[in-house]
C-alpha cells in the first residue's frame, strides 16, 4: 500500500502525456504495471471463454495478426504478441497492455477479408498503443466513479477481477460494459489504419468492415458499436484520411510487404 502511493505520487508528476496522434492524456500508471494488468486479465478471459480448436480459424488469424504486429513491438518485455482465438459467436475483438490479442470466431463472419481482419486487429492494437486503458483507468481514479482502483491495482483477488477486465476494456465477457470513449474510438481508427496500411493490407477495405459491422446492428459487441463515432463521422474520418494511408500501402507493397492469409488453410 504504502509503495503504491509513492508509484501514485511519482506517476502523478509525469502523468500529462501525449497520444500518438498528438491528444493530451492523463496517464497515471506505470506502463509495467498496465501491462502486468493486462496479463492477468487475458489469463481471466482464457479461463472464462472456450478457445477455439479450429485449425485454420487459428492460422488465419495468427497470419493476420503477426503481420499487423511485425513492427510493433508487444511489450516491454515481449517481442511478440500472443494472439489467440476464442470459441463464441459474438463478433468481437480486443487486445490488451502487455501483448495480448483476442479474437472471437464470430468476428469471422463480420471481417470477410484478411483486409478486413486486420482493421479489426489494427484498431485493438491502437488501443493499446495510445495507452488508452491507462487513460481510462486514471480518469475514472482521478474522478473516483466508482472503482476502487488502488484495491484492483493492489490485487484484493476476487472483488476486483471484473473491476480489472472492465477497465481494460475487456469487461463485456463478464458482463460489465465499460467501453471506450469517442475520441479514443476515433483515434483507434485512425492509428488503426495507419498501422494496417504499413502492414501491406488494403486500408479501403477499412470501410467495407465498418459497413458490415454496423449491419450487426444491437447484436453487435460494446467494443465496437456502443460508444463508436457515428457511421457518417467515422467514414468521413477515414475517408478524410485515406490518400495518405494509401501512400503507406503502396510504400509497404513496394518493401515487399503483400501478407497473404487464407481462413481456409
Ligand atoms: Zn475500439
Amino acid at each position: 500500500m504504502k509503495a503504491w502511493v509513492g508509484v501514485l505520487a511519482a506517476a502523478l508528476l509525469v502523468a500529462c502525456a501525449t497520444s500518438p496522434l498528438g491528444r493530451r492524456q492523463l496517464n497515471l500508471f506505470p506502463e509495467a504495471e498496465m501491462e502486468a494488468m493486462g496479463v492477468a486479465a487475458f489469463q481471466q478471459v482464457k479461463e472464462k471463454v472456450p478457445l477455439s480448436n479450429d485449425r485454420a480459424a487459428n492460422n488465419y488469424v495468427r497470419c493476420v495478426a503477426d503481420a499487423v504486429t511485425r513492427d510493433v513491438r508487444a511489450s516491454e518485455t515481449a517481442a511478440r504478441w500472443e494472439v489467440v482465438v476464442f470459441e463464441n459467436k459474438s463478433a468481437n475483438a480486443f487486445a490488451l497492455p502487455g501483448g495480448k490479442i483476442g479474437v472471437y470466431t464470430g468476428m469471422l463472419n463480420v471481417a470477410k477479408t484478411q483486409h478486413q481482419l486486420a482493421t479489426v486487429i489494427a484498431h485493438e492494437v491502437a488501443h493499446v498503443l495510445a495507452r488508452h486503458a491507462n487513460e481510462r483507468a486514471s480518469t475514472q481514479f482521478a474522478t473516483q466513479t466508482g472503482l476502487d482502483l488502488l484495491g484492483v491495482l493492489t490485487g484484493t483477488p476476487s472483488a476486483s477481477k471484473n473491476a480489472l477486465l472492465a477497465v481494460l476494456g475487456v469487461g463485456a465477457q463478464v458482463g460489465v460494459i465499460l467501453p471506450f470513449d469517442r475520441a479514443q474510438e476515433s483515434e483507434a481508427d485512425l492509428l488503426g489504419l495507419d498501422i494496417m496500411a504499413s502492414a501491406g493490407f488494403d486500408p479501403r477495405e477499412s470501410i467495407q468492415l465498418w459497413r458490415n459491422m454496423g449491419a450487426q446492428g444491437k447484436a453487435a459487441p460494446p467494443e465496437f458499436i456502443s460508444t463508436h463515432p457515428s457511421h457518417q463521422t467515422r467514414m468521413a474520418d477515414l475517408n478524410a484520411r485515406m490518400s495518405d494511408a494509401m501512400k503507406l500501402y503502396e510504400r509497404a507493397r513496394l518493401q515487399g510487404r503483400r501478407p497473404v492469409c487464407s481462413p481456409t488453410r
